[in-house]
């Protein structure tokens, strides 16, 4: 069954043309103004952006933390994502310490199937090389795992030391792997945070307070510095400050092969939500945490120069009153993470477009083609252009919509941006040719979603 797109204006990250989008078997066949419908399904997309599926490439589903797990799994959280216009995501499989990485693939394969609605890859969290730590970063890439996390924070739980995330971005050097850096100065933190407790200070603005933007910057600074002395590319994961955002625009400006993500919390957000009575400052707990407001332009400003190439969510939801609340008489134990993956698009439209802040192009390439090209899924992903899948959206720039936990689709009991009015939404979403959203409509099925392998050497590497 072929369906025929037509009276649309595509948008890409390179273009804006008119012009009709026919496809075929789960691919885009053709791309041009006028192609005949013989006999196909046509969806009118009159007055509408017909844009490439958006690309979460960073999200938590049904992941342990602090004793809990994050509220939604493969199942919602891809399911709410598709509402939003996103049609692939990239999550993570953490390698518990002592434990080989096939393990951790094998678990996150299993949350995964029968679940999962749209397509989805993995990155894989290293917490510990011992003795067959880069072996097993070989028979990753292997199986489609391009990408490997590291953590320069949480001590004693997921933090590695300096050899160990040299010994990881040198074997990206020869493997042709990506190196994300969870960038922060966690020995740095952990000291203020025990004089913080010290002094009784246990609120969740306290949170933010412990995790100064320097302990960032600096962090950001030292993974920039060893990947430059392994040879290989770095991206930093959900970076919030403007001191961290000056350390990659440095080295970008030298050449350097460094890259950043940024997440709407970030763009849209400041410290004061921590400061919310009732305890509901835990609602806006994640790290890197939010900052003060004069933060907020420059990261904007970051990404329409191309300092910043992706906006990702973090999407990692705690239900606020049975998971929060383990936090209530002490902030290092609220669940760290919030939920955005639903939301992404409309809020980076309706800020960025709407407001100037972007063009129509860019807003594509950050939410799409550039983290499809930088994590080896370029140009099955993120185009519009014959041969690639046909994930699509048809978005409609005047829909109108309020952000609110009673309407959205996530499984969480609150939205950090509850009553954020956006003009602009997707109207139909298409995955691998399949229509899965109409109109607010689910029309799509748990377990259609396919596993995606992803290539070294991708993006980050020409
Ligand atoms: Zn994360």
């Amino acid at each position: 069954m072929n369906t025929l797109i037509c009276n649309g204006t595509v948008v890409t990250a390179q273009n804006t043309t008119r012009a009709d989008v026919l496809v075929e078997d789960g691919k885009i066949k053709d791309v041009r103004a006028g192609i005949p419908q013989d006999g196909a399904q046509v969806i009118d997309a009159e007055g509408m952006y017909v844009i490439p599926g958006g690309i979460d490439c960073h999200t938590h589903l049904d992941m342990p933390f602090g004793g809990t797990t994050s509220a939604d799994d493969f199942e919602t959280g891809t399911r709410a994502a598709a509402f939003g216009g996103t049609t692939s995501i990239v999550d993570f499989a953490i390698q518990a310490r002592g434990t080989r990485m096939r393990d951790a693939l094998d678990t996150w394969w299993r949350k995964a199937e029968g679940r999962a609605c749209i397509d989805y890859g993995l990155h894989m969290i290293v917490t510990d090389l011992g003795t067959s730590g880069l072996e097993d970063m070989n028979d990753m890439v292997r199986e489609g795992v391009a990408s490997f996390k590291l953590f320069m924070a949480y001590p004693n739980v997921l933090m590695v030391d300096d050899a160990t995330i040299f010994k990881a971005l040198s074997q990206t050097a020869k493997n042709g792997a990506l190196i994300c850096m969870h960038a922060e100065n966690g020995s740095v933190i952990d000291v203020i945070i025990a004089r913080a407790l010290a002094e009784g200070k246990t609120a969740p603005v306290y949170h933010a307070l412990t995790r100064p933007p320097r302990a960032e910057s600096e962090a950001v600074h030292r993974a920039i510095a060893m990947a430059e002395i392994a040879g290989a590319p770095v991206y930093i994961v959900h970076l919030s400050s403007e001191d961290a955002l000056n350390e990659v625009r440095e080295a970008r400006d030298r050449g350097v092969p460094a890259f950043a993500e940024t997440c709407p919390q970030y763009l849209l957000l400041s410290i004061e939500e921590l400061e919310r009575p009732n305890f509901e400052g835990a609602k806006y707990v994640f790290t890197p945490p939010l900052r003060p407001k004069q933060h907020l332009p420059k990261l904007w400003e970051g990404l329409k120069h191309d300092h910043l190439q992706v906006v990702s969510t973090d999407h990692c939801p705690f239900c606020f009153e049975d998971q929060k609340i383990l936090g209530k008489d002490d902030f290092t134990k609220i669940p760290n993470g919030g939920p955005g993956i639903e939301n992404r698009l409309q809020l980076i439209y309706h800020h960025g477009v709407n407001q100037g802040k972007l063009t129509l192009n860019r807003f594509v390439e950050i939410t799409s083609t550039a983290p499809a090209r930088i994590f080896g899924m370029y140009p099955q992903k993120g185009e519009i252009a014959p041969g690639s899948d046909a994930d699509i959206v048809i978005w409609d720039p005047n829909a109108l919509y309020t952000i609110s936990s009673k309407t959205h689709h996530m499984r969480v009991d609150y939205s950090m941006f509850e009553g954020f009015e956006v003009k602009g939404n997707a109207r139909t979403v298409m995955s691998r040719g399949e229509v899965i959203v109409d109109n607010g409509e689910w029309k799509g099925k748990a377990g259609r979603g396919n596993y995606l392998r992803r290539e070294a050497r991708g993006g980050a590497w020409k």
